[in-house]
């Protein structure tokens, strides 16, 4: 029943990225691949190559790349133990780095060590940056756009985005400026001509550019919660 073993971290983390994109119903093409893992497009084409003679994904010309059941248990799979291997590390490395050390370790988590992990977290159902946990995505269902609010609006950061994790400068960026799950922001002013939005987070103005702000979902403070 184990067959995760005879999968390679290359293929980990293809699959991982590929969960995230049939969720989101963005379709898995090359070009979109090779950008968000930042490999050249014939190496893609290799690697989905194997996928499919693997049987982790179907490829064909009128219904696209698809994972199979079996490609998306197994990315299942290597999403968890990525996502409890953060909350792990998270204590230690703090929230900017997480990811990456994670994302390095993620393969060598074994059946064992993620059912301990999992107790041990209490079954946690987001990960450090509020992305779900795969069965978990009805918890963040409710959680809207940051951009879909008007200026003066308080808001509680709750999600940065799966594919913004994967750019490290990114999330240091959002550390210092305090753009974390649980934090209070107000929307101080969103200038589309300008494609940015400023917010104030613990008094401190921090202004994101519409690439950034479009990766980060909240829930508004409600008026009981914020005289409360
Ligand atoms: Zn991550
Ligand atoms: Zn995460």
């Amino acid at each position: 029943m184990n067959m995760s073993a005879k999968i390679s971290e290359t293929i980990e983390d293809y699959l991982s990225i590929m969960l995230v994109l049939e969720r989101d119903q963005e379709p898995i093409v090359g070009a979109r691949l090779a950008e968000l893992i930042g490999v050249s497009p014939p190496t893609v084409t290799n690697t989905l190559k194997r996928m499919a003679r693997a049987g982790l994904i179907s490829m064909d010309e009128k219904n696209g790349t698809h994972l199979t059941d079996r490609g998306l248990e197994a990315a299942k799979s290597v999403m968890r133990r990525h996502m409890l291997t953060e909350w792990l590390l998270s204590p230690m490395l703090g929230w900017s780095k997480t990811h990456s050390q994670a994302h390095s370790m993620e393969h060598t988590v074994s059946d064992e060590l993620e059912i301990a992990l999992k107790n041990d977290l209490e079954n946690p159902p987001v990960c450090p940056h509020g992305n779900p946990l795969p069965g978990f995505e009805d918890v963040v269902a409710d959680w809207k756009p940051l951009l879909s609010f008007p200026d003066g609006s308080e808001v509680t950061i709750r999600r940065v985005h799966e594919l913004a994790e994967q750019n490290p400068d990114l999330l240091a960026f959002l550390e210092e400026n305090q753009v974390m799950p649980g934090n209070t922001a107000k929307i101080i002013k969103n200038l589309p001509f300008n494609q940015t939005i400023t917010l104030e987070i613990n008094h401190v103005a921090a202004i994101l550019g519409y690439r950034v702000a479009r990766y980060i979902y909240v829930t508004p403070v409600s008026l009981t919660e914020s005289t409360g």
